[in-house]
């Protein structure tokens, strides 16, 4: 597993966007490899994130699967 660093900028916010509704994003943080969203997110609400989830950069214009972090 990854730390979780955008490859080219080296930040760690990210976010993904609802697979029902591509203007729905959801904004996490990723600490050494897990993905936490937003504390005041309900996690029923939350969608999974697997390696293969469409990840965006929080601060550049990255976006990648999820398992392309480093
Ligand atoms: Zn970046």
């Amino acid at each position: 597993m990854p730390e979780g660093k955008c490859p080219v900028c080296g930040c760690k916010q990210f976010y993904v966007k609802n697979p029902e509704d591509e203007y729905d994003i959801f904004e996490f943080e990723c600490k050494g490899g897990k993905v936490r969203f937003d504390t005041d997110m309900d996690a029923s609400e939350t969608p999974a994130v697997d390696e293969s989830t469409e990840t965006f950069c929080n601060d550049c214009a990255w976006h990648d699967k999820f398992d392309k972090l480093k």
